[in-house]
């Protein structure tokens, strides 16, 4: 591995964002792994709402598909007939447990500062979960920020199809009035949906995933999360 793609586990100075990712005037953040500690908190959600349906795929694939909006989850999870037969049903019963959870969900360290860093830079920083509105403003809770601390908040409601669609990201771009996204997230699944949207990718292993997983996606750097990310240098990506 020659040093370009090294990775980067702590705060070093080094790569700039810019380098990697030039031309970019918005910054789209993920929420779930990757600003607040939640990943494995939704996989036990999603374990206890298809235990209640007498369904129990292995816990490995839940994880791997947190990160995917719930419309799709189901489906790859089960399979597309529990889908038709009980998607609706497991999705109310994921929200219900889930809720029970959102006490033990923490905030990752460093989303403050990283939205100043990017604000500093003179880029728009927008919020682009394929989580719930509901969970997404729980989130902002957790974190002490608002809605008022980003130019656009995009949820699951606001698109048809989640991520992997790029249809999230591209609403949450428009909506903050940008033209050029890059996206900051944690699975797979960001990155797939970043492509789709011609747009790049840095990821953070905050969500459980690999860095070989997600610079196999297509990930144009892979640091341990955003508090490694807010001590970067921002300035010049809009270059
Ligand atoms: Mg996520």
């Amino acid at each position: 591995m020659d040093s370009d793609s090294a990775p980067v586990h702590g705060p070093i100075a080094g790569t700039d964002i810019a380098d990697v990712a030039g031309g970019t005037d918005t910054v789209l953040l993920d929420v779930d792994g990757t600003l607040v500690d939640s990943t494995y908190l939704h996989a036990l959600a999603w374990a206890r709402a298809f235990g209640a349906h007498d369904l129990t795929p292995p816990w490995w694939r839940i994880h791997r598909t947190v990160g995917m909006g719930g419309d799709l989850l189901v489906g790859e999870v089960c399979g597309e007939d529990v889908e038709d037969r009980l998607g609706d049903r497991l999705r109310s019963d994921w929200a219900d447990r889930y809720r029970e959870l959102l006490p033990e969900v923490r905030p990752l360290p460093g989303a403050p500062e990283l939205v100043d860093a990017i604000r500093s830079a003179g880029l728009r920083v927008a919020l682009a979960s394929s989580g719930a509105a509901e969970f997404t403003d729980a989130a902002l809770d957790i974190l002490g920020m608002t809605r008022d601390d980003f130019a656009a908040v995009t949820s699951a409601e606001d698109v048809d199809r989640s991520k992997p669609h790029p249809d999230i990201l591209g609403t949450a771009l428009e909506a903050a009035g940008g033209e050029h996204a890059l996206l900051v997230g944690d699975t797979v699944w960001d990155v797939e949906s970043a492509a789709r949207l011609s747009a790049a990718c840095v990821a953070v292993r905050t969500g459980g995933f690999s860095e070989a997983e997600l610079r196999e996606a297509g990930a144009v750097l892979v640091v341990d999360d955003i508090g490694v990310l807010a001590q970067r240098g921002w300035r010049g990506v809009s270059g």
